[in-house]
């Protein structure tokens, strides 16, 4: 089965968790940790780049690139724009990012280094953009179409759905 990037690049996803129209499949008929990537993915990837944010701040917002990768684990996740990846993936490889694999702490870890004013080398690559992933989709739907409000949805779900889900509900503008 192909592996599809939703919105973001970075984060895989069995085709099959698109439906024919190449929208997200509804939550109820998706396995558990798709269905909580999915929901981490529809708050995040509206979000600006978190290493702009950290340089720039709320109060220049504007100023921050929007997200178009994202690393890390659900809860712990990293998003980024190609400005920034380099940084990441040069912490991640050569900065010690690597113990945290796996780890919620990822995304704090990471954040600090940032803060502390740690940046990639001048000029490193990090990887070659990998884009042409023979498994991927040709026509991947674009992150605004691939990913629809779920509020509906959850406001249909009964309370064992939602703890099922086992997100901060908080956090998705329901
Ligand atoms: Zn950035």
């Amino acid at each position: 089965m192909g592996k599809v990037n939703i919105g973001l690049r970075g984060w895989r996803f069995d085709e099959d968790v698109l439906g024919e129209d190449g929208r997200v499949r509804p939550l109820a008929t998706m396995e558990p940790e798709d269905r909580q990537r999915i929901l981490v993915l529809a708050d995040r990837v509206v979000d600006p780049c978190d290493a702009c944010w950290l340089e720039y701040g709320d109060d220049k917002i504007a100023e921050c690139n929007v997200a178009e990768v994202i690393y890390g684990e659900p809860g712990g996740e990293v998003v980024l724009c190609s400005a920034h990846e380099p940084d990441f993936l040069y912490w991640f490889r050569e900065a010690g990012g690597s113990e945290y694999a796996g780890d919620l702490e990822l995304q704090d870890a990471f954040h600090q280094w940032i803060v502390d004013g740690h940046r990639a080398p001048e000029g490193y690559e990090g990887l070659e953009h990998v884009d042409e992933d023979p498994t991927s989709l040709p026509d991947a739907p674009d992150r605004s179409e691939a990913i629809p409000g779920f509020e509906e949805e959850i406001a249909e779900m009964d309370e064992s759905d939602l703890e099922a889900i086992d997100v901060d509900l908080d956090d998705l503008d329901v």
